[in-house]
């Protein structure tokens, strides 16, 4: 049972059940302090009356008990059986809950019941844990308090050497922690509120120390031992293109990237670099002065784009950059016909290819170079720290490593998820860009809406209406779409306009041949769902409608937003909203009308929803913490980050006496985790 509902199989995992919170037996509260603001309380009162009472799935049992101030009505859903054979009218209990109004009656769902004892006078405070148990264990009598008496038993067996250390001694004496021993007997029954809030520190410092350890590890393990194939000089390639063809002078923030990437390239060491930018940022331009910069030393480049109409683009858009270049260009996605194909691969092979465009699934698998020496990953956020390993695996040089983010992602999320590698930011967009206009509209003024469209097309302007398509097999968000294009039609009646429209249950050349004419300014409205998310580059695009908008995560609008404001006319975002927006619908709403800056908004995404949400993270393994989070312990994550770099920059194979306990322990782990790797 235990193990079905909870994983709960050892000693060590009853361990690692770490209690909700702690109660002090010795603090009763009164029936009538019970008001609206009350969550958690514990009262004792004497049971007067309990009933079932509904059948089916209503069925309930209901009690009451009283004490000097006042009635509380109990409630039970499950293990109704259980409970009632349990309650004797007369007697006095000690009842713990949640606590809630019903029918303006003060009331207590499923709350926790024992018979009370009252405390003896003189009796310290006891805080006595609370753990998380499920409705099917509940019913079953093993409540959280049943837990606790199975951990206070094996309490009373362990010894200090059954939790042995793990971490340093000199790290324990210098952050003043806890030993991991008295960390878990406090965690669980600590002895004052001071102690328990010690044990916290130090197991959450634990997970994230050690979790920074592996990654870095990985990261100056990877460093140091593999070797990389060294860009030694700026040639012909790069100063070609950068002196004559450069359409716009760089950002003093894309020139600093390349430097740092000139330096990464240099060194004989494989590059491994991530690349933070808010939308807009210019990450193409500097994607493709690297790959210039390896063709410069006779390296090929391959770009990886997430989905095929970006890697279209980026293929169209870099052919247009190039074309007085003497670059050999490809484009290779799953559509590519094999005939092309076949020219292709043999391209690479024979290396009269010096770039492939192509969507990853593609690059992964099949192609071979003769000599790859930059591998760049636009607009990824969902790799995690074991598939991008699997990029260089192939390699015996592995090449050069450049993964680009399509929005900022929240520092601390770049320190877990992305620990492995090393970190640049682009902070700044492009002069002259004009900030993006952004309001919400209600469903009511979608005339006006149209009419504000209609005028900015006359201008000679683009529009993007979109469409939430969460799934692409989502039959009743296909129809929305649907109905939503006759929609725009009715309002935009063709000839005088050209709607086009793409989505995710087109054939690809479909997709491919709609975006174009858009692209094109053939078409001046462009009907979509998310497919065009990511990185598509419109500069006359001038307007975005987002249909339901309250249906969209903030990073999503964030980077929806991003296809607009891109040219030097003033953009406009209009955000659509049903009637019944979550409350957490109208605060991301609120914070898309009020800032244009994707590193805001990303922090605000990641304190919204927690990191488990985030595209991408739940399979990098690198946030698997069970007691720490990267939201509320961002100073424990810095302080963790920095030991773990010290102590990795100075013994990097964990060789050193004092690091044996870690070692051994990390070991351990991992066969229960199977990632992050020790050399
Ligand atoms: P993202 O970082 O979102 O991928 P892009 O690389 O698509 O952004 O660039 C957005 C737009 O800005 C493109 O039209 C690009 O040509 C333009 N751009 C990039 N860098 C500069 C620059 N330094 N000056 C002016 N325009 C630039
Ligand atoms: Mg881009």
């Amino acid at each position: 049972m235990l193990k079905k509902e909870l994983e709960i199989f050892t000693f060590n995992d009853l361990l690692h059940h770490f209690p909700l919170r702690h109660i002090d037996k010795t603090k009763i509260n009164k029936i009538a302090e019970i008001n609206a603001f009350t969550d958690y309380i514990q009262v004792t009162g004497r049971l007067i009356h309990y009933e079932v009472v509904g059948a089916g799935r209503g069925k309930r049992l209901i009690a009451q008990i009283k004490d000097v101030s006042g009635l509380l009505e109990l409630t039970w859903f499950q293990g109704i059986n259980w409970v009632e054979k349990n309650l004797h009218i007369g007697s006095d209990y000690l009842v713990f809950g949640k606590t809630g109004f019903f029918n303006s009656k003060a009331q207590m769902v499923h709350p926790e019941i024992e018979v009370y004892i009252p405390a003896k006078a003189g009796v310290k405070a006891f805080l006595e844990p609370v753990y998380p148990s499920t409705e099917k264990l509940k019913a079953r009598s093993l409540n959280g308090r049943q837990l606790a008496k199975l951990t206070q038993i094996l309490f009373g067996i362990v010894q200090p050497k059954d939790i042995p250390e793990n971490l340093p001694a000199y790290l324990l004496q210098e952050l003043k922690l806890l030993s991991r021993y008295e960390a878990f007997a406090m965690i669980h029954f600590p002895t004052n509120e001071m102690l328990y809030n010690k044990a916290l520190e130090r197991l959450k410092f634990e997970e994230l120390f050690i979790a920074q350890v592996r990654l870095q590890l990985v990261r100056l393990q990877r460093n140091n031992a593999s070797k990389g194939v060294v860009f030694e000089k700026v040639g012909a390639f790069f100063n070609d293109f950068y002196n004559h063809h450069l359409p716009f002078t760089l950002t003093g923030a894309q020139k600093r990237v390349l430097k740092d990437i000139r330096n990464d390239t240099a060194r004989g060491r494989q590059m491994n670099r991530l690349l933070q930018g808010d939308v807009g940022s210019g990450k193409t331009m500097v994607a493709l002065l690297s790959m210039l910069l390896a063709a410069d030393n006779g390296y090929q480049s391959c770009l990886m784009a997430p989905t095929e109409i970006l890697a279209q683009q980026h293929y169209a858009g870099l052919k247009e950059l190039l074309k007085e270049m003497p670059v050999e260009l490809a484009l290779l996605t799953g559509s590519t016909k094999t005939a092309e194909r076949k020219r292709i691969l043999n391209g690479l092979l024979e290396d009269s290819i010096h770039f492939v465009v192509g969507t990853h699934a593609v690059i992964e698998d099949i192609v071979q170079f003769k000599n790859l020496g930059l591998v760049i990953v636009d607009e990824q956020h969902r790799f995690g720290v074991a598939q991008r390993a699997k990029l260089w695996e192939k390699a015996v040089i592995p090449p050069h490593v450049l993964v680009m983010t399509a929005t900022p992602i929240p520092r601390t999320l770049a320190m877990t998820a992305y620990g492995d590698l090393e970190y640049s930011v682009m902070d700044e967009l492009p002069p002259g860009r004009i900030p993006i206009t952004t309001v919400q509209r209600n469903e009511m003024a979608r005339a006006s809406v149209m009419g504000f469209v209609k005028e900015e097309i006359t201008k000679g302007r683009q529009a993007y209406f979109i469409y939430p398509l969460i799934e692409e097999s989502e039959k009743l968000s296909y129809e929305d779409l649907m109905q939503g294009y006759e929609q725009v039609k009715s309002f935009f009646p063709e000839p005088t306009y050209k709607i086009g429209m793409v989505h995710g249950r087109q054939p690809a050349e479909q997709k491919a041949t709609n975006m174009q004419r858009f692209v094109r300014g053939e078409s001046q409205i462009l009907v979509s769902t998310t497919v065009i998310e990511v990185g598509v580059n419109v500069p006359n695009a001038s307007v975005m409608v987002i249909e339901s908008a309250e249906k969209f995560g903030l990073s999503q609008l964030h980077q929806l937003r991003g296809r607009v404001g891109r040219g030097s006319e003033k953009s406009f975002c209009i955000l659509l909203t049903g009637s019944k927006a979550s409350k957490e619908a109208k605060e991301r709403i609120n914070i898309m009308c009020a800032t244009n800056d994707g590193f805001k908004i990303a922090e605000k995404d990641l304190e919204m929803r927690g990191p488990g949400d985030i595209e991408g993270t739940r399979q990098s393994g690198a946030l698997n913490f069970k007691l720490a989070s990267i939201v509320n312990d961002k100073a424990l994550l810095e302080l963790a980050k920095e030991k773990a770099e010290i102590l990795v920059e100075k013994d990097l194979f964990l060789e050193d006496q004092q690091h044996q306990i870690l070692r051994n322990f990390m070991q351990s782990q991992k066969t229960k985790h199977g990632w992050g790797k020790i050399a």
